[in-house]
């Protein structure tokens, strides 16, 4: 999903090519006063009260090199906003890791206080479950180590660092691996959940190019997991989400990309709508894994139109004059509002360094997802209709193709991620200001998704919060028995609950 072109500037790129170590740690002094209050209220994960001792928390705080923050204590309030404003979650302890000793350390301290426990990696989800209410907040996000090996084509990174950031390292060297659209994401949330994006056609997903992590399983132990060490883990962590451990460290496999793609996006009237989404679809599903498109009917308040607008992104990452070629069917949609469809970097394609953010932090957003298997005519209608007389909340629905091709060649059951047929996402994004509308927004984007739902199989677990069993069963398939197995082995007490969440056959 990359549908807004304002981006943003991105914020300092701290981690360092050839040190698989954070930059910048935080020390173990506290940022405040250090005073432990007498007890700390917090609850369990079964939702019971449970009440943590300042001896407790000392001791704890004192095991850690990173900060240990809560309630009043300096830096608690930033530590735990999220990028989604719709969350204002106070946790009742945030460990900030400085590494996988913290890791380790946090979870043994949440599992013998029974803790209700949140992971957080880039702390970019929709979903907001990287933040809970009176639990333990693991957050990883000062783990931003990066390590690039340019002759083997091998990136390590920690579970701290956003996707801007490992392109940057990456492509000073002319490598990049399938990450996300928007460079402020996390790489942790996105790539144990899939990691659809502008190279998943060419390269696969990010998961597809996982080759192997650390992971803190929920008893506190540190494996490895591979093709080789674990294969059962490493399987259900390439889709399965933050079901079984803490991964603190990534290796991805690179590929040779850019320097120069062609990308970029034009924007129509929304009375062109119907024949913009009929060429770029029709023009997507005959295209070369090279090529990326997302089409879609959206708000454009910069281009000071009242309603909505139409448009697509495309990006080509083979030769460029080949690219042109192809794309040169597009050019009967007449002459667009905005075009900024050109050769550019593959960095300024991913929207590194840009100068607005296409996604402000602090809005409050809500998304609807589902897969496809092609775009029908009656798909195209129904979107036309539904952008027509669209709540205001909402503020755009397209389809893209972070996934197909190569992606689609990996069989279903080879990683957990099992939609493989799919050659599209179909999305519904809203965003407000504020909290007092969440309800009635929240309410009427799901109105809408309603008519659109019908045209889906399966959703994407990165982009909605998986509460409904039923539909998390469908969009697992057939491998979604055995990704209870690898619950029961490895969470058989389902301490990793806040996520799409698959349950331990016990619980
Ligand atoms: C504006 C926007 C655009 C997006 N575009 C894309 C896109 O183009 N392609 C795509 O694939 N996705 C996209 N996403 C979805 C994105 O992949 C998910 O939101 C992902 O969870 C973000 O990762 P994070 O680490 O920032 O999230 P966080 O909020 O930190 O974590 C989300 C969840 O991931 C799990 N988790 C995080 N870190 C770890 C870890 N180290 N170990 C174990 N579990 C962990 C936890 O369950 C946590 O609740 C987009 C999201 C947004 C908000």
């Amino acid at each position: 999903m990359s549908i807004d072109r304002r981006r943003f500037v991105n914020a300092a790129l701290t981690a360092a090519t050839g040190a698989l170590v954070p930059v910048r740690y935080l020390s173990a002094q506290p940022a405040g006063n250090g005073a432990i209050p007498g007890e700390i209220a917090a609850r369990s994960g079964s939702g019971r009260s449970v009440t943590l001792t300042a001896s407790a928390v000392k001791d704890f705080r004192a095991s850690l090199r990173g900060e240990l923050l809560w309630a009043g204590e300096s830096g608690y309030d930033s530590a735990r906003q999220l990028w989604n404003g719709s969350f204002d979650r106070h946790p009742a302890l945030i460990a900030r890791c400085a590494g996988t000793a913290d890791v380790i350390r946090a979870v043994q301290f949440a599992r013998s206080h029974g803790l209700l426990t949140a992971v957080r990696g880039g702390g970019h989800s929709f979903s907001g479950q990287s933040e809970c209410d009176g639990g333990l907040v693991v957050d990883l996000s000062p783990m931003k180590g990066i390590r690039v090996d340019p002759v083997r084509r091998q990136a390590a990174a920690q579970p701290g660092v956003l996707l801007g950031e490992l392109d940057w390292e990456t492509q000073a060297f002319g490598l990049a691996t399938t990450l996300g659209t928007i460079p402020n994401t996390g790489i942790a949330g996105l790539t144990l959940g899939g990691g659809l994006g502008r190279l998943a056609r060419k390269y696969g997903l990010a998961c597809d190019n996982l080759r192997s992590a650390d992971v803190v399983t929920a008893d506190g132990r540190l494996l490895h997991a591979s093709e080789q060490e674990n294969p059962d883990l490493f399987w259900g962590l390439r889709g399965g989400g933050g079901n079984f451990g803490i991964v603190t460290r990534f290796d991805y496999l690179l590929h040779p990309v850019g320097p120069r793609v062609l990308a970029g996006d034009r924007i129509y009237t929304f009375r062109h709508a119907r024949s913009v989404l009929t060429a770029v679809a029709e023009l997507a599903d005959h295209a070369p894994d090279e090529m990326y498109f997302d089409a879609y009917a959206i708000r454009a308040p910069n281009l000071a139109l009242p309603g909505f607008a139409v448009g697509f992104e495309a990006c080509y990452c083979g030769e460029l004059r080949e690219g042109e070629r192809l794309l040169e069917p597009l050019k009967k949609l007449g002459k667009p509002l905005f075009d900024s469809l050109s050769a550019k970097t593959y960095l300024a394609a991913q929207g590194v360094g840009a100068k607005n953010p296409a996604y402000p932090a602090g809005r409050s957003y809500y998304t609807k997802s589902g897969f496809l298997v092609g775009v029908s005519t009656g798909l195209i209608d129904e979107i036309v209709r539904r952008s027509e007389d669209a709540p205001r909340a909402v503020r755009a629905l397209d389809f893209w193709q972070g996934l197909g091709g190569a992606a689609g060649r990996v069989k279903p059951d080879a990683t957990a991620f099992w939609n493989r047929q799919a050659n599209y996402s179909l999305d519904l994004e809203a965003a407000w200001d504020g909290r007092s509308r969440n309800a009635v927004n929240v309410k009427a984007a799901r109105a809408l998704w309603s008519e659109l739902e019908p045209f889906t199989r399966g959703y994407y677990t990165n982009l909605e919060s998986g509460t409904d069993e039923q539909r998390l069963r469908t969009t697992y398939g057939d491998n979604y028995p055995r990704l209870v197995q690898l619950k029961d082995k490895y969470d058989p007490t389902n301490f990793f609950r806040l996520n799409a969440n698959i349950k331990p056959a016990s619980v």
